[in-house]
């Protein structure tokens, strides 16, 4: 979802808000249209609702435009800020997992870091590996594998 306003990736709404110029024997119409996140909705608002008070009434057919732009405006406005209150706020992105929550990510894939290990691979390499493909932080994932190279030597040891 992107705010067509400020283009960042916010939740956004339709919403269409007008206002109204009165030139005595002209009048002229501005809107903006288009999805737009919380912030810019509301500056929207106060962006048309200024221009229709202040430079709205100014003739017969600008009076009735200008009320109904004004009416109008707070309808789409309420109705685009229940929608995006019926959003859910963007998700933070999840921390790296660490500790035991990380060694129990890792778990099913000791078999992997032990092959990976027999292969020759460094454990520095391996856990760097571990970290950026499960999301677990850098030093979890070092310890995780640096016990995975202790039993390994204890299997080499038994043999
Ligand atoms: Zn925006």
């Amino acid at each position: 979802m992107r705010c067509d306003s400020c283009l960042l990736p916010e939740p956004a709404a339709p919403v269409r808000l007008s206002h109204n110029v009165g030139m005595l024997f002209m009048r002229r119409e501005y809107s903006t249209e288009g999805e737009l996140c919380r912030s810019c909705l509301n500056r929207a608002l106060f962006h048309h609702t200024l221009r229709n008070v202040t430079l709205g009434w100014w003739g017969t057919i600008s009076f009735c435009m200008t009320w109904y732009f004004l009416f109008s405006n707070l309808v789409n406005y309420f109705r685009a800020r229940s929608e995006l209150g019926q959003m859910k706020p963007r998700e933070a992105p999840r921390p790296p997992a660490s500790g035991e929550e990380a060694a129990r990510v890792l778990q099913p894939f000791e078999h992997n870091i032990r092959m990976q290990l027999r292969m020759g691979d460094s454990p520095g390499d391996i856990a760097r590996e571990m970290a950026r493909i499960h999301r677990v932080d850098a030093a979890s994932a070092e310890r995780f594998v640096a016990s995975v190279q202790a039993s390994e030597a204890e299997a080499v040891s038994e043999a």
